[in-house]
């Protein structure tokens, strides 16, 4: 299954996508390749509210919620999210304890991933002088749509060099094959729910994968 890991809509502040958008064009992507859902990740964002089922029923896609917060060394893209959590931890607030953070999540059943550790983020080179425990951070974004070639490289080689494991993202701001549809992630096994998705992460059974853009220029 291929499911984007990191979609902002406007409710981020800094985008003017809306899910709507993104489901129709999947369903446009998806007469050519493969594509199941996504996952959106606003900025100190969790709504506890948001459904998109309707939506979801409609175009028969994936679309699941989790968020990407602002922490001393960098964006970190949270799965898993629970009441728990958000007892602990406020998602909206700036420069969060990264470690905090992750032994939280880690407590809490979910999972943390730095977000392009490798731009606008200290996340890199922590992992890369083992400044952070690998046993507590185990997955990076290796993929992501918005990074260069040599941010996303830079991620590959910390994985080779780590055995840490990595996924994929658009982090698309807006709802267009320039943002969108470029990168993702490719889970072996079915994945219908959070909880299952963040199960699939724990295993290692993905990969992060560019996606087809052959058939963009249809659009
Ligand atoms: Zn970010
Ligand atoms: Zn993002």
């Amino acid at each position: 299954m291929i499911i984007d890991m990191h979609v902002h809509t406007q409710a981020s502040g800094d985008s003017s996508a809306t899910v709507d958008r993104y489901c129709r064009l999947i369903k446009r992507y998806r007469k050519f390749h493969p594509f199941h859902g996504l996952v959106i990740t606003e900025h100190g964002i969790y709504d506890r509210q948001m459904t998109y089922r309707k939506i979801a029923a409609r175009d028969d896609v994936l679309i699941f919620q989790g968020v990407e917060v602002d922490t001393n060394l960098g964006h970190l893209l949270l799965y898993g999210i629970t009441s728990r959590f958000l007892q602990q931890v406020d998602v909206s607030r700036r420069m969060l304890d990264s470690q905090k953070v992750i032994k939280t999540i880690n407590d809490c059943g979910g999972i943390a991933v730095p977000a392009h550790p490798f731009r606008s983020s200290i996340f890199g080179r922590a992992l890369t002088k083992k400044e952070i425990k690998l046993d507590e951070v185990r997955i990076i974004e290796e993929l992501n749509g918005s990074n260069s070639g040599e941010e996303n490289k830079k991620a590959t080689r910390l994985m080779e060099q780590t055995g840490l494991r990595g996924i994929g993202g658009s982090d698309a701001h807006f709802a267009n094959p320039v943002w969108f549809l470029n990168c993702a992630t490719e889970f072996e096994n079915t994945v219908h729910t959070m909880e299952t998705l963040v199960r699939e992460l724990r295993s290692g059974h993905f990969r992060a994968i560019p996606l087809n853009r052959s058939s963009l220029e249809e659009f």
